[in-house]
């Protein structure tokens, strides 16, 4: 689903468009006229939809060279192998979250609590993934013609990174679990959700003059992005945790 010149949705489920599995995360496509990359990668659980939908959109998966992950929760990294068996990507991500992925322990991901929580079958297995470079804070990261800076953004869980890109004159924000649509975020009863670091995160991405906010799941918004960051940002003003997604 073509969002811009450079975006398109390729996947998501009952927390998105019901695009492909219904356990996906929104799996970006950057297209970068020479080269291309996924931003995360889906649960891994039917991700030839994702691909079907990447050739129906009319784009050669050739020039898919990555996949950049913004955290490693399974409905985000668990696909992640998928894509390096199938089109040989580079994966990347985080330190932290490059340890996680190429160790593929559930409990350090939440996955165990995730799945006692029923939000995923007890059948499911998190593939691990080797892991080809890591991203750090103020990184910027070239995919063809687009230039992808790199925002340290943990507290939903640790390692978590969003990806700024501004073309054409404006401004993209692809926020992983951090903050959504109406300024909602996403805290989890998983051991490395941190509340301190959240608010930090958030206070992070004051003035940053967001046109379009691009989150891991629900609503996108692709026009006044910032309001919707500043909506999270007044409930701290308030001494408030903004309102969860779930
Ligand atoms: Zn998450």
């Amino acid at each position: 689903m073509r969002l811009t010149n450079r975006i398109y949705l390729v996947g998501g489920g009952w927390h998105g468009f019901g695009l492909s599995h219904t356990l996906d995360c929104h799996v970006y496509l950057v297209d970068g006229g020479s080269e291309m990359a996924l931003i995360d990668s889906g649960v891994g659980l039917e991700p030839e939809r994702i691909h079907a939908n990447i050739r129906a959109d009319g784009l050669d998966d050739r020039k898919l060279k990555y996949v950049l992950l913004t955290h490693g929760h399974a409905d985000h990294a668990g696909g992640s192998n998928y894509w390096k068996q199938h089109l040989g990507v580079q994966v990347i991500a985080s330190a932290e979250v490059a340890q996680f992925v190429r160790e593929g322990q559930e409990d350090s991901i939440g996955l165990d609590v995730a799945k006692s929580a029923g939000f995923y079958p007890a059948d499911y297995h998190f593939q691990a993934c080797p892991i080809d470079s890591e991203l750090k804070e103020g990184d910027t990261f070239r995919v063809g013609a687009c230039k992808l800076e790199v925002i340290e953004t943990p507290g939903h869980c640790a390692g978590l990174l969003s990806y700024k890109m501004i073309d054409g004159g404006r401004t993209y924000l692809f926020a992983g679990d951090t903050v959504f649509h109406d300024g909602k975020i996403l805290i989890i009863t998983v051991y490395d959700c941190n509340l301190l670091q959240y608010m930090a995160s958030l206070r992070k991405l004051a003035g940053l003059k967001i046109d379009a906010l691009l989150p891991g799941h629900s609503s996108l918004v692709l026009d006044r992005g910032q309001a919707h960051i500043q909506k999270a940002l007044d409930c701290l003003a308030r001494m408030l945790m903004p309102p969860n997604l779930l």
